[in-house]
């Protein structure tokens, strides 16, 4: 039988490019990637079913009641959750399946999945956060300001995380990305 896919959680502030490095992940070294549903409404360039499944709040709440996802959480103003069926099939035939998740769903997968891998991207600084989040242009100030506000908070949350990588550098961050899986997994073969 297929040895089972690895549970991948990432995490990161608004705005530290966590998206970037994910999609360079599966590009690179081909993991899968979970896509999400979410309540929020898309933002230019988004398409169903690639960046997220964007979902009103009432099929939300039915998945959530049908078992659904895997975790859910609210991220300020709207519900994020982990469709089940795709990442338990993936894990299944031992594909190794990224989430890129908020804190709190974060805590929850680890509840769930206790060999999961959870690491958390940060910035160099939060002056350049803000300045990113703004430049992205797809925020009103008011939710930027939110935001910022939920990575103090995040900031706290981050102790928990088996690692903590910088994103200083695209490139650099991925393999460092890599590199922790692939120990990790090493690690837990030879015990
Ligand atoms: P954004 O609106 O910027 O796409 O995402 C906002 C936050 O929601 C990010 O921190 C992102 O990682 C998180 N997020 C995206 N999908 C999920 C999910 O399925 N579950 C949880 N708990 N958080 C999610």
């Amino acid at each position: 039988m297929a040895k089972k896919g690895s549970l991948i959680v990432i995490s990161g502030f608004s705005g530290v490019g966590k998206g970037t490095v994910v999609k360079k992940m599966v590009a690179e070294y081909g993991y899968s990637l979970s896509v999400s549903a979410t309540t929020r409404a898309p933002r230019e360039g988004e398409v169903d079913g690639r960046e997220y499944y964007f979902k009103s709040v009432d099929e939300f709440r039915n998945l959530i009641d049908y078992n659904g996802f895997i975790e859910w959480a609210q991220y300020v103003e709207n519900y994020y959750g982990t469709p089940r069926k795709f990442v338990e099939d993936e894990m299944a035939k031992g594909h190794d399946v990224i989430l890129e998740i908020e804190v709190q769903g974060a805590m929850n997968v680890r509840e769930q999945y206790p060999d999961a891998i959870l690491i958390f991207i940060t910035a160099p600084s939060a002056k350049g956060l803000r300045e990113r989040l703004a430049g992205r242009g797809t925020e009103s100030e008011e939710v930027i300001d939110k935001r910022m506000r939920r990575a103090v908070e995040e900031s706290e949350d981050m102790q928990q995380y088996d690692y903590i990588v910088v994103n200083d550098d695209l490139d650099t961050c991925v393999h460092s990305v890599h590199s922790i899986i692939v120990g990790r997994k090493c690690l837990r073969e030879n015990n």
